[in-house]
């Protein structure tokens, strides 16, 4: 498992995105203000992802 940092820059608000990978696939986000924190984090860093729990769309 490995944990990743990127700002997300889905809009102006550029939240800091911490981000649970395995195996090339986006386990949980966290740190995002809304749910495109999501799939923005899967689109920067071109991996899998997973619904995370929706828990973990809120901040
Ligand atoms: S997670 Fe949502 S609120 Fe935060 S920067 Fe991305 S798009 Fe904006």
């Amino acid at each position: 498992m490995e944990e990743k940092r990127i700002y997300c820059k889905g809009c102006r608000n550029g939240c800091l995105l911490k981000i649970t990978v395995k195996n090339q696939t986006i386990l949980q986000v966290e740190g995002n203000g809304c749910r495109r924190g999501i799939s923005n984090a899967q689109k920067q860093l071109e991996l899998t992802a997973l619904d995370p729990a929706p828990d973990a769309a809120k901040k």
